[in-house]
């Protein structure tokens, strides 16, 4: 999406016509991962990995630091571990965010092969747990069949939930709190206009920019 083609905040906004809300949504766009080291891997699983959805939640408290094997392309400004939770950001991308995403996301360092490299070229990001869920305007689709009432699934194992749906995607407000920085279930980060101001006519590597409805 051409972000400065669609930068509308609001639209509608005729007497007796709903004005709808958006938000920009910002997640890795490719297909290419890194994989965490299996040391790093087996001191973190049931401790903050979850065995089953394989996600990564180190809570919201504290320092976290992953470990990766490969190298992360340098201009990437977003790349994934094969897991959704945590994402990887640039340094870059970070920068152009303001102070208080502090508030909203934890960073962690990100090492290549074991603890005494650390990237400054990266750095791993979760969200306040928990992230906002995306529903798609149409329903779900299993096997070849609607799925009509599925709304959201949960992880069996560590109960972190996911929206179903396809189509354009929306967020609802009933089913979590939106800030002006959130995190969302594709590891990505969901970002008012303002925050989105600095951003506008950047070319960001890897990253997908999707205006997102807020109901
Ligand atoms: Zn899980």
């Amino acid at each position: 999406m051409d972000i400065r083609s669609s930068a509308i905040h609001d639209v509608g906004g005729f007497e007796g016509k709903a004005v709808k809300k958006y938000m920009w949504h910002l997640y890795y766009s490719g297909t290419d991962v890194v994989d965490a080291s299996e040391a790093w891997t087996s001191g973190h699983v049931g401790a903050g990995i979850c065995q089953d959805c394989g996600n990564y939640m180190p809570g919201n408290e504290g320092d976290f630091a992953v470990v990766v094997e490969q190298r992360i392309p340098a201009k990437a400004d977003m790349f994934s571990m094969g897991r959704l939770s945590p994402s990887i950001m640039s340094a870059r991308l970070r920068k152009l965010l303001p102070e208080r995403i502090n508030e909203f996301f934890r960073f962690g360092d990100v090492y290549l092969g074991d603890s005494s490299r650390k990237m400054e070229s990266h750095c791993a990001f979760v969200g306040g747990a928990p992230w906002v869920l995306l529903f798609g305007d149409q329903p779900a689709m299993m096997d070849g069949a609607v799925v009509a009432d599925a709304k959201i699934a949960a992880c069996p194992a560590c109960g972190v939930k996911f929206g179903f749906g396809r189509g354009n995607r929306h967020a609802d407000t009933s089913v979590n709190v939106i800030h002006e920085i959130s995190w969302t279930e594709f590891g990505g980060m969901l970002i008012s206009d303002d925050i989105m101001q600095p951003l506008r006519g950047i070319q960001l590597k890897n990253v997908r920019v999707e205006k997102i409805e807020i109901r």
